[in-house]
C-alpha cells in the first residue's frame, strides 16, 4: 500500500469485456431527447445494475419483514440477509469485526453519528478539529455545529494549485489541543487521491482519531480500514451502484462503546424503564429504529456485484478514461481542468472560458450528457480557485471512450452556442 492506501497503475483491465459489463445496466438505454444517455455524473450517484435491481425485487417479493423482532419465517430471512450485508461490508473494508459496521442513512448521517456519539462526548471547549479545503460540506458542517456548541476550533489543511493537500501544512497544525481530524479520501470536486495512511500515522503519533470520508473512494479504492488503522470510515451506497437510503459508519470496537448513541428508539437498547435505559451492544446502539434493511441488502448485493469485478480491475479501467479525456479536454482552447493532482480518480472538474458552468450542462444536456455542475458541495474548494462553480464529468467503469469523444464534441457546440 502506497500513502493514498491505494496503487491503481498495477492492476490489468484486459480480461473483462467492459462492453457486456454496460448490459448489466438498464438506464444506460435510456435515449434523452432522442440521443443515448452519456452518463457523467457517477461521482454524484451512479447507476445500478440488474442483478441489484433483482436482488431488491427478490427481497420485497419473497423475503420482506421486520428484523430483530419475530421468530417468524420472514422475520427470520429478513434478520439473516440483514445480517448477511453487514458481513459482506465488513470483508469489503476488511474490518475485524461485523460489530464494527454501523448501518447508516448515508455518509452524511454517519459523520453525524460521529459528531454526536464521539464528538459531544469528547471535544471540549479550548479544542481543535483539523479539516482540510478539500471536504465535502457534509465534513465540515457538522464539525462547526460542534465547534460554535463546544467553543472548539476548526483548523484548515490547505491546498496547491494542483488540488493537493499541504501535508507539510497538515503536520504544522498538530499541538496538544488537537482532538480530531476530519479527512476526506478522495475529494468530490477534484477527483484528488489524498495520503491518508501517511495523515493516519501523523495523527495518531498525537493520539489522535481520525475519521476518514470515504464516500468517493470506496467506488473506485481497495479500502483496508485495518491497515490503514483509521478510526473512523464512511461512505454510502449510491455512488457503488447500491441503493439511495442507506450507506456504512466503520468504527474501531473499542471507540463505538465509549461512544453515546446518536438516536434513541427500538432496538439500541438492552432494557428501558422510566428510570432508565440501558443502551444495546454495538452496531445496535448506533442503529435506533427500523434499519434500510432493503436497502442494506441491496448494498450487499452491490458490494457482491463490484468486488466480482474487481475494484483494482475497475480503478485502473477508469484511469484510462480519465487519461484519455484529461488529453482531449487539455487540447480544447479556453477549457481549463481544475484539479491536476498527481493522484486522482476519474473526475475531471473543468471551466470554459466566458461560459457559465450552468449554461454549459444545459447545451450538454441536450445532447444527452449528464455532467454535473456547480459547487459539489465543496464550496472551500471553489474559493481556493477563485471560481463559483465547475463543470464536473465523473467516470464509472461502465463508461466508455466513444462516450468522453461525444463529451468533446458537446463542449465544442457549448463553445458555438456561447462564444
Ligand atoms: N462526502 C463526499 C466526498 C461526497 O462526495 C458526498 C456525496 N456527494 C458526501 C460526503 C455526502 O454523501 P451522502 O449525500 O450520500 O450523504
Amino acid at each position: 500500500m502506497n500513502a493514498t492506501g491505494f496503487s491503481p497503475k498495477s492492476a490489468t483491465t484486459d480480461d473483462i469485456d467492459w462492453e457486456k459489463i454496460r448490459t448489466d445496466f438498464p438506464i444506460l438505454k435510456l435515449k434523452i431527447d432522442g440521443k443515448p444517455l452519456v452518463y457523467f455524473d457517477n461521482a454524484a450517484s451512479s447507476q445500478m445494475p440488474q442483478q441489484i435491481i433483482d436482488r431488491l425485487v427478490r427481497y420485497q417479493t419473497a423475503e420482506h419483514a421486520n428484523i430483530n423482532r419475530a421468530v417468524h419465517y420472514l422475520s427470520e430471512i429478513a434478520t439473516m440477509e440483514f445480517h448477511r450485508a453487514r458481513c459482506k461490508l465488513q470483508q469489503f473494508v476488511n474490518a475485524e469485526e461485523d460489530r464494527e459496521i454501523i448501518f447508516t442513512s448515508g455518509t452524511t448521517d454517519a459523520i453525524n453519528l460521529v459528531m454526536h456519539g464521539y464528538g459531544r462526548k469528547f471535544i471540549k471547549a479550548g479544542d481543535e478539529i483539523i479539516l482540510t479545503t478539500l471536504e465535502h460540506h457534509s465534513n465540515i458542517v457538522p464539525w462547526q455545529m460542534l465547534a460554535s456548541e463546544k467553543g472548539a476550533k476548526i483548523r484548515v489543511v490547505p491546498i496547491n494549485d494542483k488540488g493537493e493537500l499541504e501535508i507539510d501544512e497538515y503536520e504544522k497544525l498538530f499541538n496538544e489541543r488537537t482532538k480530531f481530524v476530519g479527512l476526506i479520501h478522495v475529494s468530490n470536486a477534484l477527483g484528488t487521491i489524498n495520503p491518508i495512511k501517511r495523515m493516519i500515522d501523523f495523527a495518531h503519533q498525537y493520539s489522535v482519531p481520525v475519521l476518514i470520508d470515504g464516500a468517493q473512494a470506496a467506488p473506485h479504492l481497495t479500502i483496508d480500514v485495518q491497515a490503514l488503522d483509521c478510526d473512523f470510515y464512511v461512505f454510502s451506497a449510491h455512488k457503488l451502484c447500491g441503493p439511495t437510503g442507506v450507506g456504512m459508519l466503520y468504527g474501531k470496537a473499542t471507540l463505538l462503546e465509549a461512544m453515546q448513541p446518536f438516536k434513541g428508539g427500538g432496538d439500541m437498547i438492552a432494557s428501558v424503564t422510566f428510570e432508565k435505559t440501558i443502551y444495546n451492544t454495538i452496531p445496535h446502539k448506533f442503529e435506533a429504529g427500523t434499519p434500510p434493511i432493503a436497502a442494506a441488502i441491496g448494498f450487499g448485493a452491490a458490494i457482491d456485484y463490484l468486488t466480482a469485478i474487481g475494484i483494482e480491475r475497475i480503478a485502473a479501467y477508469e484511469n484510462t478514461l480519465l487519461d484519455y479525456a484529461t488529453a482531449c479536454l487539455n487540447e480544447i482552447p479556453g477549457v481549463k481542468i481544475i484539479g491536476t493532482a498527481a493522484e486522482k480518480t476519474a473526475v475531471i472538474s473543468f471551466t470554459i472560458d466566458g461560459i457559465h458552468p450552468h449554461d454549459i450542462g444545459t447545451i450538454l444536456n441536450q445532447d444527452g450528457i449528464a455532467v454535473r455542475t456547480g459547487h459539489h458541495c465543496a464550496q472551500p474548494v471553489m474559493q481556493r480557485f477563485n471560481i463559483p462553480a465547475t463543470s464536473r464529468a465523473s467516470f464509472a467503469f461502465y463508461n466508455k471512450k466513444s462516450e468522453v469523444d461525444t463529451l468533446v464534441a458537446g463542449i465544442k457546440t457549448v463553445q458555438k452556442v456561447f462564444l
